[in-house]
């Protein structure tokens, strides 16, 4: 199966369901309505002259032509190349120029991007992007008129050919521990992981899914709109960028089952003074990801806002995203404080630097291996020869620790580690200590160079409305609570960290920003 062929057969079995919703553009589409549209814009690219195995970028935050271009795309073997709304010029003209892009969507402006304007400033440079596509204006519109009088049955034949083994999706990933790397990932890589993460969470036609998160990145295109299509069910787009309110409005005005979110995301709906007004009682499920969940938080989402079922999934762009996820009926202590088993299909191991197995319990790298790994990086034969051993494991940089039964904790990401005078500290520990401090709202741990101890841990902490705390106070709250060497040397009070549009924090900027402050 492709991602066109499985989008036909959800057509033809729930064509007068709903598939999409965009809140902050007054639509609604049915999965028949959605169809058209796709094809609609598949006939208008080919009419276009642009064919199987051409790169077209997309650049604009969440609305519903995202989703459009995402299926149209897949339907006729065009790559789609996924580009971060938050980027400017000099990052846009080299995923463009790296991908090798003859066509871009995007969004005009939206707050302070000027995409268009950006686009041009860049392209005289890019002799091989031939066309702009606005979906503001006719350049878009007209794809979608052209294509509404072209050959369905041609088509339909070029769906048929195209094989579940080719790159269909290029996906930058987040930049959290330095500059994003292209990883080219097909058909069944994609459509399979969407799919299993829909089991997982167990979507029927009834679902209704409110996805706040990206679309450029994985968590927004694969565990939201094809986790959703594979299963007839709804997806729901509250705003162009994350907004608490929009989010959980989203809930309460369309009776949504589940709510996607990173950690921040669901931190800043608890916190959220309006919380309170909203009409959770349909949630059900939901997913957490993209990096560490801390129990509190994911204890509070259970009890506050419904999500019984709640999940947590563990994964990253390479491969697909997800690796694991906990699973709605796994006991409740495991489902808020583990990352959960492997997925079907998939192969997991936690190795040593000399890549043995170590015994369960003991933290080591996590390597993953079958459908989900990317086919590699774009165009960068030498990183993915890195990441990707010769008998497939994707070696993921980050730190786990198997229990017995199989649940995985995610320790951290290796290059996170902080090693103070030769004890290693996973600042994910002290996180999670900080967190119960009922002033704190959000914490985020760093190693910081240091004379005599070579690394010293550093915290930087965000306050709940009205709190105000000391270094003194932190200090107070760890006495004698953790060891004496994980207890914060340097404590910074912030109001927000440095980071990704995914939201996740950029601990390398953090780590630069401490080295110029404290010299
Ligand atoms: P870059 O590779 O560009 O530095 P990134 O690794 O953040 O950015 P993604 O592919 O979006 O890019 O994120 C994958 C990473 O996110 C994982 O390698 C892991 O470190 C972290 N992560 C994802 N899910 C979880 C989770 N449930 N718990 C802890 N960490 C997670
Ligand atoms: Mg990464």
């Amino acid at each position: 199966e492709t991602i066109g062929s499985n989008l036909e057969k959800t057509v033809s079995r729930f064509g007068d369901r709903e598939a999409l919703v965009a809140i902050h553009q007054s639509i609604r589409l049915t999965y028949n309505e959605f169809n058209k549209l796709v094809d609609d814009l598949a006939l208008g690219l080919l009419n276009e002259g642009f064919t199987k195995g051409d790169r077209i970028g997309i650049w604009s935050p969440n609305r519903y032509e995202w989703a459009i271009v995402q299926y149209a795309t897949a339907k006729i073997g065009v790559i789609l190349v996924n580009i971060n709304p938050a980027y400017r010029t000099f990052e846009l003209e080299y995923v463009l120029d790296q991908s090798g892009c003859s066509a871009i969507f995007a969004m005009t402006s939206f707050k302070t991007s000027d995409y268009s304007l950006m686009i041009n400033e860049v392209k005289e440079r890019l002799p091989g992007l031939r066309r702009v596509f606005l979906f503001e204006d006719s350049s878009y519109s007209d794809l979608l008129v052209s294509g509404a009088k072209g050959d369905r049955e041609q088509l339909r034949s070029i769906l048929n050919q195209l094989d579940f083994d080719d790159p269909i999706n290029i996906q930058y990933t987040s930049g959290t521990t330095g500059f994003p790397k292209g990883a080219t990932l097909s058909h069944h890589n994609i459509l399979n992981n969407g799919y299993f993460v829909g089991e997982t969470c167990k979507y029927t036609e009834f679902d209704s899914v409110v996805i706040p998160v990206p679309y450029y990145h994985c968590f927004g295109m694969v565990m939201g709109n094809l986790a959703c299509t594979s299963h007839g069910s709804k997806m729901i787009i509250p705003s162009f960028a994350f907004e608490p309110k929009a989010a959980l409005s989203a809930v309460t005005t369309e009776t949504a089952t589940s709510l996607y979110g990173v950690p921040t995301m669901f931190i800043a709906e608890l916190a959220d003074p309006t919380f309170g007004d909203y009409d959770l009682s349909s949630l059900r499920t939901g997913i957490m990801a993209g990096s560490p969940c801390p129990v509190e938080v994911m204890k509070q989402v259970v009890s506050k806002m419904n999500m019984s079922q709640v999940t947590i999934c563990y994964g990253m762009t390479e491969t697909s995203p997800v690796s694991t996820q906990t699973k709605v009926d796994d006991e409740i202590e495991k489902r808020v404080g583990s990352v959960g088993r492997v997925l079907p299909h998939l192969e997991v191991k936690v190795v040593d630097s000399d890549g043995h197995c170590v015994e369960r319990g003991v933290p080591g790298e996590f390597l993953t291996r079958g459908y989900s790994v990317m086919l590699g990086y774009w165009n960068d034969s030498k990183k993915t020869t890195e990441a990707i051993d010769p008998a497939r494991w994707m070696h993921t940089g980050d730190l786990a620790i198997m229990d017995e039964d199989g649940f995985l904790n995610i320790v951290g990401r290796a290059k996170d580690m902080i090693i103070r005078g030769g004890e290693n500290i996973y600042p994910r520990e002290i996180e999670e200590f900080l967190y119960s401090h009922p002033d704190i709202m959000d914490v985020s741990v760093i190693g910081i160079p240091d004379p005599v101890y070579g690394e010293v841990v550093m915290a930087w902490i965000t306050l709940k409305e009205g709190a105000n705390l000391t270094q003194k106070d932190i200090h107070d709250y760890c006495e004698g609570k953790i060891a004496h060497y994980k207890v914060p040397k340097v404590i910074k009070f912030v109001s927000e960290f440095p980071m990704t549009v995914t939201g996740k924090v950029q601990k390398y900027v953090m780590r630069q920003q401490a080295i110029a402050e404290l010299g």
